[in-house]
């Protein structure tokens, strides 16, 4: 078994995740997704343009990515030889060498003695009290000799200092897209330096970052080395006694991930509670650790038995979501108010608004707007659309024109996103603030109404789910705002105008969708 620095990151994130990813069949991994590949090139141009700003000279081993052993070898002979700087470079240790390696970086009690962010070594009595556990792991003999460790960081920078090699040694240092450190990044940069710490003889004086802005963070060796050896054992004693974690459906978290289909059939097989909107994994391990593993239970038990552990409006929110899951049918929440009610504008004339955006680029590239007008029954759909980036301010002007011709129009919109946009846009584009905030005063947010007012039987409050369950329908199967974006990108990279119809249709199926959902609203308040 191979325990990489992907597959300890992946663990940080989520456990069955490693767990598939080693054990799981592949047939029931979903195919690459178009975004995570976007993703990806975009990871890789970041990268390569840190080397070129920081005008890093450097050498790279000749193998073909998969093959890791040659790499590996021809990694150690470029160390050797003491080239400055190894872009793409491999490190495999063996269980045995991983051992002395953890031995080595725990002897010394500053762990690396290199610059530090500034954390606070809290855990530090705990960690030292479970060196031991970490060195002695049960791990069989003949399951250690099967374990190899394999890490990838981003550069090997040569610096002043004995090692194995010569009166230089070297840096682990990772090229990474996100905007801060976080914490799984700083755990892959202490297992790299400890992997380091084996193949050269001392432990790296520093272990780097160098995120989005091409700034430069040095990860507290002391404070994650034993933490991660922590995680790096849990990680293996989960892979080697095949003991699968539970799933839990997190949108954010399970969104991009390949076991989704797979992971979400189990969830939904289960009626696993995650699906329910509002239980987190924390609220779940509570629940789960009273025996409330069942919608049906969570809908029937007296909520003064979870209250010491969850706040009493909470659980009354839950038991309303299970309440409308198990009956299949909306529910007009404990707390509303009638009062509520009157925040619906009553017009003739209204707009429907939904915006496609790049935040990569920061950009707003389709300004959608449909008009509906209620005593003609007509509807018009505007779609301002930036063909090139550089004409974003453009749609906005064409945007403010168009909102300024039907000026007693209320403006629907879903999400804080459109309000967001607006107020960037407005800065951005110099448009004076009185004008700004009239229209601001305009804007209705329908997911502020429907969560303020009711309870609907679906997995999240998203504008899809919420409208599905009210029966719309969007034209493009399987289109999202994440599908948008790579919509966008292909247009810009090709100028195949299928993207943009794409773009469009998905887009005035947003604002149709919106306007179904408003005007389902608006009856069902009325009926309660
Ligand atoms: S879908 Fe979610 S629960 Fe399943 S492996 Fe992926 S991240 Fe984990």
């Amino acid at each position: 078994m191979i325990l990489t620095d992907e597959l300890l990151l992946n663990y940080k994130r989520c456990r069955r995740r490693t767990y598939l990813d080693v054990h799981g069949n592949p047939q029931q991994r979903d195919p690459e997704k178009e975004f995570l590949l976007k993703l990806r090139r975009e990871s890789q141009t970041h990268i390569n343009n840190v080397l070129l700003a920081r005008s890093f000279v450097y050498q790279k081993p000749l193998g073909s990515w998969r093959n890791w052993s040659l790499n590996a070898r021809q990694t150690k002979i470029m160390m050797q030889q003491g080239v400055d700087c190894i872009y793409g470079g491999v490190l495999a240790l063996n269980f045995t060498d991983w051992q002395s390696a953890t031995k080595l970086v725990n002897s010394d009690p500053s762990g690396s003695g290199g610059q530090h962010s500034g954390e606070t070594p809290e855990l530090r009595p705990h960690l030292e009290a479970k060196k031991e556990t970490l060195l002695t792991h049960n791990l069989t003999e003949a399951a250690g000799n099967k374990l190899t460790f394999l890490a990838k960081p981003t550069l090997l920078i040569k610096v002043a200092g004995k090692s194995n090699f010569g009166d230089w040694s070297y840096v682990p240092v990772n090229i990474k897209l996100g905007r801060r450190p976080k914490s799984e990044y700083k755990l892959i940069a202490a297992f790299h330096a400890q992997m380091l710490a084996a193949i050269q003889g001392t432990i790296p004086a520093n272990s780097q970052l160098i995120l989005r802005r091409q700034d430069s963070y040095f990860v507290n060796l002391e404070y994650w080395l034993p933490k991660m050896q922590t995680t790096v054992a849990d990680c293996i004693a989960m892979l080697t006694e095949l003991d699968e974690p539970e799933v839990f459906i997190s949108r954010q978290r399970c969104n991009l991930c390949h076991w989704y289909n797979h992971c979400y059939d189990i969830a939904k097989s289960q009626q696993h509670l995650s699906l329910i909107p509002g239980v987190t994994p924390k609220r779940y391990e509570y629940l789960s650790s009273q025996g409330i593993e069942t919608v049906e239970y969570l809908a029937k038990i007296n909520s003064s038995l979870v209250n010491e552990a969850i706040d009493e409006d909470i659980i009354n929110q839950l038991q309303q979501q299970a309440h409308s899951i198990l009956h299949d049918r909306a529910i007009l929440k404990s707390t509303h108010k009638l009062a509520n009610r009157l925040e619906f504008p009553n017009n003739a004339l209204e707009l429907y608004f939904d915006i496609e955006a790049e935040p990569e680029l920061n950009l707003d590239y389709l300004l959608g707007v449909l008009l509906v007008d209620r005593q003609n029954n007509t509807e018009v759909f505007y779609p301002l659309l930036a063909e090139k980036p550089e004409d974003e301010g453009i749609i906005w002007q064409q945007f403010l024109n168009l909102v300024t011709r039907y000026s007693d129009a209320p403006i629907f919109h879903f999400s804080e996103y459109e309000v967001d946009a607006i107020k960037r846009l407005a800065r951005l584009y110099g448009t004076p603030k009185t004008e700004i905030k009239i229209l601001l005063s305009r804007l209705v947010d329908l997911h502020h109404l429907v969560t303020e007012s009711i309870v609907l039987p679906v997995e999240s409050y998203s504008l899809k789910s919420l409208a599905n369950w009210i029966g719309f329908e969007w034209r493009e199967q399987g289109a999202s705002g994440e599908q948008s974006v790579c919509w966008y990108d292909r247009w810009l990279k090709t100028s195949d105008r299928s993207s943009l119809t794409s773009i469009l249709r998905y887009n005035e199926d947003d604002c149709r969708a919106t306007r179904y959902l408003k005007d389902w609203l608006v009856n069902f308040l009325e009926l309660d």
